[in-house]
């Protein structure tokens, strides 16, 4: 049976799969969610064992379903290969009493490679299987690490250019000498003025602009998108908490039919919503604890029903979760409005004009299994030293901060349920705040002898990206004020 999808906002008829995945987001605003979440065609028990590969067909296949076997094991097999550090894929590590599901071994190391290794296929596929002759040019907006994460990805790619706006004052140094080296002659990288919203709000608008998409069209080139927004980097996500139930089931660590948590940092609301996907599907998942950073906007959303942006950004050490607007909470919001789209426009146009909005009781009701939480920066420190002393395991900010959650929700509540923490960066990516939070006096190194260091400290390799950029030179070095992005993107593709 075909599975479809249409905008949260209502707007035109259902697409398919690859439509969805060409368009990116809907011309009305919207996202585009499946007009229904398929549940597993087989038993959870038969997934002990499957590869990752395997795992990943078996889920992508039941929402992709316009794409035939061939198509997309083609687009799974080129992207989960030998760019990822271990056959693994999605190593499962136990510390501390938690089950680290460690997401950052491919070319990037952050969690974001899981999909956007293979975006960049279902792209292409998408297009071909449209008869699309526009050049894609994937216009994206980054807190960090999709941006370095895309960019690996569509570098080079025949039929495609990327764009990428990065806060340029609101990422870590080595995530911007990642970006700010990445080769690729259809690769462009753009710091703005503003914040991390404020590049979102950017490229959202530009997406929703009908004289650009017209200018472009005249120019033989259309727009999408490798932002969580994009289905077609939702549904890759849902594999791995498959992927991860299966490991426990397959090394005993749970029996049959149990129950885990699930733990997430959040920040766009896309990876624990793949959580939750995978939930639907019928992986036994019990709670999906969301946990923040001191931009805690989804935590006090959980707890009151109201959300609400109009509060001052905090630039944090875990720069990947600093954001004000989930944009994929939208998805459960559509979701628990009983697939209501006029509910859900309403709620997002006031989110736009009141930077605010209030879901109802009806539908509070429906988010009891979300459970959230949040890290101060001195939390999220203190973390990484604990774990770090009682078991020599360095993890990076991100997963600190679920980490920490984590434990304030057990001596909270007494769930001892076995719980699995997405871990979604590499230590090396954070080095400095990393080293700083084990010892203070680390911040006098420079940016390199702290990897040295930290290599020493965790006895883990150094990343091949790491290495990559020790001396590569700078290739990009375009600024623009937060109103310019429009023109720079016209003057970038040639399109005035
Ligand atoms: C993107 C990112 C997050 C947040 O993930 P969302 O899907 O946006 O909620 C958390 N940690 C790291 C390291 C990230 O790169």
């Amino acid at each position: 049976m075909e599975l479809l999808y249409r905008s949260t906002r209502g707007g035109k008829e259902a697409l398919t799969a690859s439509q969805a995945i060409l368009q990116g987001l809907a011309e009305d605003g919207g996202l585009f969610v499946p007009d229904s979440i398929p549940a597993l065609e087989q038993p959870i028990t038969a997934f002990a064992g499957k590869s990752y590969q395997e795992t990943a067909y078996a889920v992508m296949k039941q929402f992709f379903t316009d794409f035939t076997e061939e198509e997309l094991k083609d687009c799974i097999n080129n992207a989960y290969d030998s760019k990822f550090d271990t056959e693994k894929i999605a190593p499962l590590v136990k510390k501390n009493g938690a089950y680290y599901l460690e997401l950052f071994h491919g070319a990037t190391i952050a969690f974001k490679d899981m999909a956007l290794s293979i975006l960049p296929y279902l792209m292409v596929t998408s297009a071909r299987k449209n008869q699309c002759s526009n050049d894609i040019v994937i216009l994206t907006a980054t807190s960090g690490d999709t941006g370095k994460a895309a960019l690996a990805g569509f570098a080079d790619v025949p039929g495609t250019k990327i764009i990428v706006f990065y806060p340029k004052n609101g990422v870590s140094p080595i995530q911007e000498k990642q970006m700010v080296t990445q080769k690729g002659a259809n690769t462009y990288v753009v710091g703005i003025t503003g914040n991390f919203d404020d590049a979102q709000n950017g490229v959202k608008a530009m997406f929703g602009n009908e004289q650009l998409k017209k200018d472009l069209n005249a120019a033989g080139l259309q727009f999408s998108s490798a932002n969580s927004i994009n289905i077609g980097r939702l549904v890759p996500q849902v594999a791995y908490y498959v992927y991860a139930y299966a490991q426990m089931l397959q090394s005993g660590e749970i029996a049959e039919g149990e129950q885990i948590n699930v733990v997430v940092p959040t920040g766009n609301f896309g990876n624990i919503l793949a959580a939750y996907y995978a939930k639907n599907m019928g992986v036994p998942i019990d709670k999906l604890i969301c946990a923040s950073n001191d931009n805690k906007v989804l935590c006090d959303f959980f707890a009151t029903g109201c959300y609400d942006k109009n509060r001052p950004f905090i630039l944090t050490t875990s720069p990947s979760m600093d954001i004000l607007i989930s944009s994929n909470l939208e998805r459960l919001i559509y979701k628990i409005a009983g697939a209501d789209a006029a509910v859900d426009a309403s709620l997002m146009e006031s989110l736009k004009t009141e930077g605010k909005y209030s879901i109802t009781d009806a539908m509070k009701a429906q988010l009891d299994e979300f459970y959230g939480d949040y890290a101060s920066e001195a939390e999220c420190a203190a973390q990484i030293k604990k774990v770090y002393d009682a078991e020599g395991y360095i993890m990076d900010t991100h997963t600190a901060v679920a980490s920490c959650v984590y434990d304030k929700y057990v001596a909270k509540t007494g769930d001892t349920k076995k719980a699995v923490i997405a871990s979604t960066a590499s230590p090396y990516k954070f080095t400095r705040s990393v080293m700083n939070a084990i010892d203070a006096s680390y911040d006098s190194q420079t940016d390199f002898e702290l990897v040295d260091e930290l290599n020493r400290l965790s006895g883990v390799a150094v990343p091949q990206a790491i290495e990559d950029i020790r001396s590569a030179a700078v290739l990009h070095d375009r600024v623009c004020e937060t109103a310019d992005m429009e023109k720079t993107v016209r003057d970038i593709l040639g399109v005035n």
